[in-house]
């Protein structure tokens, strides 16, 4: 363990140079041609720079993922990270890689292009200094995350239920680069009221709305928000009716739900898809579900926290801290399948956002704290 983070740390020069090269390769997530092309870097570079092989698991609308290898084993670790952005083609052009007082900026050197190069180094790190393991490490890059993993999403659960752990390279938490021992579960539902059309000057009291009744119930499933527990619904997109002069037959609305425990979720997905008519003669249909399951703080999840901070004081001089987050992540799709460690990547701030950079003088402590963790739990 001790050798580790020096070693990491005279690499970090090294480090900078590759996260300039992945930066500069723009992956915007609905950009196949882009994506494909940064995928095919990947490849080559995890097997350079770690020994691992790689298969390119091809897709037709989204870009492929890279599934790469490393070491072996009967068991596995995984790790995860997501090598496309929210940045259009482009962006580099306006927002180009730059290094200054000690700060990376650029489109997804945050989220995540920092943290897939701190987990290419640490498994560099495993090989250079030839920690013994007797698990193999699968290092999946998903095309799809900042879309919801349309593609991905089985290959990733399929993985999750081989692996003893998984580790997650999202960026940490704020400045101080917090891990995430907890994230909400997201729902997404569509409610659909039908009301019965009518003249609205000629027959009123025909007609029932079906706007009228979808008001109502956007009323009862905002008062169901409760923050202190972290239940939360958003009716965030409504439409409906035809024009002033008719009593509208059909409106409809987009609800997001968010929950901390899987129970609280399970509940709150019950009572949105048996929401009843309010009005006379108006019908509703909730279609619409659990999009990504929550990231629970378990057990299990404390005792890789408690690993990871007694690591990083011990051999990083680092005081490492854990917040959650409301914000969805590929560790919500594995949490349910096995232990999951999420928040591990870069240090920064400005996920989607314009001001968005990672510390520089993180990478390599970061990088060592994911090499000491794969040889903890991955270790002889
Ligand atoms: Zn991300």
């Amino acid at each position: 363990m001790r050798n580790i983070y020096p070693y990491l740390e005279k690499q970090k020069e090294d480090m900078y140079a590759y996260l300039e090269e992945i930066v500069t390769k723009e992956s915007p997530s609905h950009d196949k041609e882009l994506v494909d092309e940064l995928g095919k870097w990947l490849a080559k570079t995890f097997e350079k720079l770690t020994g691992g092989t790689t298969t390119t698991i091809p897709e037709a609308t989204y870009g492929d993922h890279i599934r790469g290898e490393w070491g072996s084993g009967e068991s596995q670790i995984l790790i995860l990270g997501h090598f496309d952005t929210v940045w259009p083609k482009g962006t580099i052009k306006t927002m180009p890689f730059k290094m200054e007082n000690g700060k990376a900026a650029g489109p997804g050197a945050f989220d995540m292009k920092g943290g897939i190069i701190q987990g290419l180094f640490a498994l560099k790190a495993l090989k250079e200094l030839d920690i013994p393991m007797n698990k193999k490490v699968v290092f999946f890059f998903d095309s799809d995350e900042e879309i919801g993993n349309p593609s991905s999403r089985e290959l990733i659960e399929k993985e999750a239920e081989k692996s003893d752990v998984v580790f997650v390279l999202e960026p940490g938490m704020s400045e101080k680069g917090s891990l995430k021992t907890s994230r909400k579960g997201v729902g997404i539902f569509n409610v659909e009221a039908t009301g019965v059309p009518a003249h609205a000057g000629i027959d009123p009291d025909k007609g029932v709305s079906a706007i009228q009744e979808l008001a109502l119930q956007t009323l009862d499933i905002e008062a169901m928000n409760d923050f202190d527990t972290g239940t939360t619904f958003n009716v965030g997109k409504v439409t409906g009716g035809t024009g002033s002069n008719v009593i509208p037959e059909k409106a409809s609305a987009e609800v997001d739900l968010r929950a901390k425990t899987q129970a609280a979720f399970d509940r709150a997905i019950e009572t949105m898809l048996g929401l009843k008519p309010k009005l006379e003669g108006a019908a509703l249909h909730v279609t619409g579900g659990a999009n990504r399951a929550p990231l629970e703080r378990t057990d299990q999840v404390v005792s890789l926290f408690t690993t990871a901070k007694q690591l990083a004081k011990t051999y990083i001089g680092m005081e490492l801290t854990e917040q959650e987050t409301g914000g969805g992540s590929d560790g919500n799709l594995t949490a349910p399948l096995a232990p999951t460690l999420d928040g591990l990547g870069a240090v920064g701030d400005g996920a989607h956002a314009n001001h968005e950079h990672l510390i520089l003088s993180e990478m390599p402590k970061r990088s060592a704290l994911l090499a000491m963790l794969l040889a903890m739990y991955g270790g002889e």
